[in-house]
């Protein structure tokens, strides 16, 4: 099957996929195994060891490859792991140039593990394109970028990074787990690397930790390999099949996702006790023109500031939710709500986290697939 030509609403489904040789067994089977019979030293059918390589795992990396439009995927134990990898393709003294309102698991990785590698990171606001080329050095190795942005939800023209790549000859990166391939393919925009946390959209029903990384070069995609067997941070078997079976309905679910997220931005942006709320699809948001053109929609993430508010009232709102569940996470088909100064973005200091407008009183949605009167109804009581 030449799948490359398929729409990506049915890539989602058979991309990388075929029945089981064995029996004929229409999703992949869970091959729960370390270790593959050999005829005679080295004579096996293509799997040695599963850490190399298992074949619920390769029927997950072929289908994240097709949905992301590349020839290589490769899954990891969790998104982490996989931009862990990204980052062991450098050398000390190398440097990397990222965003300033990165997630902060990838924040804290950069800065704690890495930077002690002799590996510089500098993080800088990149709404404007043109304003990143100052800080990319003759050292400079990888552009690492996330769009929308968590949880401000900035936007970064894809396409405009990706051509300063090219010109100084850097790898561009791009987190897509907020977008998805159903909102944005990178790889048709000139990115050299896509990364996921598959725990999030692509699994969509909070049940896993995954990573992914899909590329098109060979020659990278051989590293990248190299450095997922060497350092070892594989997704298992098990998981592999729970995020194939989430990646089935990821088109689906992801329209819900867009059509619950704009009516409950639009909710919000007229409610009279909300001051500020973020969320590409409107025409005020500073680069609503890139995200229509690098977007086929503007997805189910958004954050808010209600008015007056401060720490402990942002607190308060998120208690008394109940339909939403106050919990860290994202892209499920379950509606969550978090703060981020306290939850996902902690780990970066007060004033980092400040400069880049992630202030005390933001809560910030993942907006699920339920009926959405039910979440209006919902987040009314909260915010009162
Ligand atoms: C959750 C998340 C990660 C980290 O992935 P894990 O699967 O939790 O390791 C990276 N980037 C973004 C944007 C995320 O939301």
């Amino acid at each position: 099957m030449s799948e490359k030509k398929l729409k990506f609403n049915s890539k989602t489904i058979h991309g990388g996929q075929n029945p089981d040789a064995a029996y004929g067994a229409v999703m992949p089977p869970i091959y729960q195994t370390s270790t593959y019979a050999q005829t005679t030293p080295g004579g096996h059918k293509g799997y040695a060891y599963s850490r190399s390589a298992n074949p619920t795992r390769t029927a997950l990396e072929n289908s994240l490859a097709s949905i992301e439009n590349g020839n290589y995927g490769l899954a990891f134990a969790s998104g982490i792991a996989a931009i862990d990898a990204v980052i062991k393709l450098l050398n000390p003294g190398d440097e990397v140039v990222s965003t300033n309102d990165v997630y902060g698991g990838s924040y804290r990785l950069f800065k704690q593990v890495f930077e002690k590698f002799g590996i510089k990171f500098q993080f800088i606001g990149m709404q404007n394109a043109e304003a990143i080329e100052e800080y990319i050095t003759e050292n400079t190795k990888l552009l690492w970028i996330e769009t929308p942005t968590n949880p401000m939800m900035n936007i970064i023209d894809i396409k405009a990074v990706s051509k300063l790549a090219r010109k100084h000859n850097v790898l561009l990166a791009v987190d897509n787990t907020f977008a998805t391939p159903y909102l944005q393919v990178p790889l048709d925009l000139g990115a050299d690397i896509v990364m996921h946390s598959a725990t999030k959209y692509l699994g969509g029903h909070s049940d896993v930790v995954v990573g992914a990384l899909i590329v098109n070069d060979k020659d990278l995609a051989d590293k990248l390999y190299f450095i997922q067997n060497a350092s070892g941070a594989v997704c298992g078997p098990m998981d592999s099949f729970l995020t194939l079976r989430g990646i089935k309905t990821l088109h689906v679910r992801m329209q819900r996702h867009c059509e619950n997220g704009k009516a409950i931005a639009t909710y919000l942006a007229k409610h009279p006790k909300i001051e500020k709320v973020f969320w590409p699809g409107f025409e005020d948001h500073p680069n609503h023109e890139i995200a229509k053109n690098q977007m086929s929609d503007f997805g189910g993430m958004i954050s808010f500031i209600p008015k007056g508010s401060n720490y402990e009232n942002a607190i308060k709102i998120v208690e008394k939710l109940q339909i939403f569940t106050l919990a860290e996470s994202l892209g499920g088909v379950e509606s969550l709500a978090g703060h981020p100064a306290s939850m996902t973005h902690a780990s970066i200091p007060k004033e980092e986290r400040q400069k880049s407008g992630v202030v005390d009183s933001l809560i910030r949605l993942s907006v699920g697939i339920e009926d959405k009167a039910d979440l209006i109804a919902d987040l009314e009581k909260a915010i009162g």
